[in-house]
């Protein structure tokens, strides 16, 4: 198969991703084999080649939205067949038997292995996941599902996790791809919704989703918000964050990578306000996601790149360049 592959992590201008030809992977008994159609871009991948978190695994293929098709069955395979459509998503494995998966949190299992991070990625032409984490998929088109498989189904995550109820007012900081995502999930909940960034192109995007109200960082928001999300990579963006809630409310924190969150008054904090990490997913949240993107439907907006460019869609990324999210097509 071809693969673009990271040795080293490096700055982006310094083309980490090399195409190179790998043998292709072989099923394990409950593995199955997809050959790519298309596979999104996510800021993690962008995070892990240039070194902000650390590889797991080199050299690594990255990417962790991919669709494809199945094209192999391990020898103890039931329920997917030959020529399915499927989704691999973040979370390539989990142990089953922790405390946390047995209680519904395998997102929090101490021994789960990540596709694109612990596990070869879908940043190539073949790709092997194990079939209880594979995702079923909705009849759309598979570049416009790619960008769910992580920036929506993380982004109706820390839906969940902020605790927004239908009708309530939820506050969106940083506006990108999985913001984008979770404000048409919140909206069909009936949500008021509240977008805090700095980009005029972003807010433009939030009102025609649909946003009640945008601002900037040093507009206040016009109303309490019952919770808010963070998507922005930036700790004093938590803080704004939970300048703006309600008593009672939820700021849930959607990195995997921040610097450091700054030193606050614990008024802030006081009368049961709360920060919350959005920390993976669990193969219900998935399901969940994936369901709604059918029935809503969500709407995903995308820039395909062969997948010889990995490079450059990583590096129009960095730079905010991107109309949509970046979606790799191997040719
Ligand atoms: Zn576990
Ligand atoms: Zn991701």
């Amino acid at each position: 198969m071809r693969a673009t592959l990271l040795s080293t992590a490096a700055p982006i201008a310094e083309h980490p991703l090399r195409m190179v030809d790998l043998p292709d992977p072989r099923p394990g008994p409950d593995e199955m084999v997809l050959e790519v159609t298309a596979c999104a871009v996510c800021r993690t991948d962008l995070q892990i080649v240039v070194g902000d978190v650390p590889a797991r695994l080199l050299p690594i293929v990255p990417g962790h939205q991919v669709v494809g098709r199945v094209v192999e069955l391990g020898s103890e395979m039931a329920g997917w067949a030959v020529g399915d459509r499927a989704g691999v998503g973040w979370l390539g494995h989990t142990c089953g038997a922790c405390r946390f998966c047995m209680t519904g949190r395998e997102n929090l299992c101490p021994t789960a292995r990540f596709t694109g991070w612990d596990i070869h990625g879908g940043f190539a032409t073949r790709i092997g996941v194990k079939a209880a984490f594979a995702i079923r998929l909705p009849e759309r088109a598979d570049t416009d599902l790619a960008p769910l498989l992580c920036g929506g189904i993380i982004g109706f995550r820390s839906l969940r996790v902020s605790g927004i109820a239908p009708g309530g007012r939820l506050g969106l900081f940083g506006f990108g791809a999985s913001a984008s995502l979770a404000i048409q999930v919140a909206l069909h909940w009936g949500c008021e919704v509240f977008v805090v960034t700095r980009s005029r192109d972003e807010q433009r995007r939030a009102l025609a989703l649909g946003a009640a109200w945008t601002g900037t960082y040093d507009d206040p928001v016009p109303t309490p918000l019952d919770a808010a999300i963070t998507f922005a990579p930036v700790g004093e963006v938590v803080v704004s964050a939970l300048r703006s809630l309600e008593r009672g409310g939820v700021v849930a924190v959607n990195a995997i990578h921040l610097d450091r969150v700054p030193q606050f008054d614990y008024d802030l904090l006081w009368l049961e306000r709360q920060i919350r990490s959005v920390a993976n997913y669990t193969r219900d949240d998935a399901a969940e996601l994936l369901r709604l993107a059918g029935e809503i439907p969500i709407v995903t907006t995308v820039d395909l790149y062969p997948l010889e460019e990995a490079n450059l869609a990583l590096a129009r990324l960095e730079k905010g360049e991107l109309g949509g999210t970046a979606v790799l097509v191997p040719t």
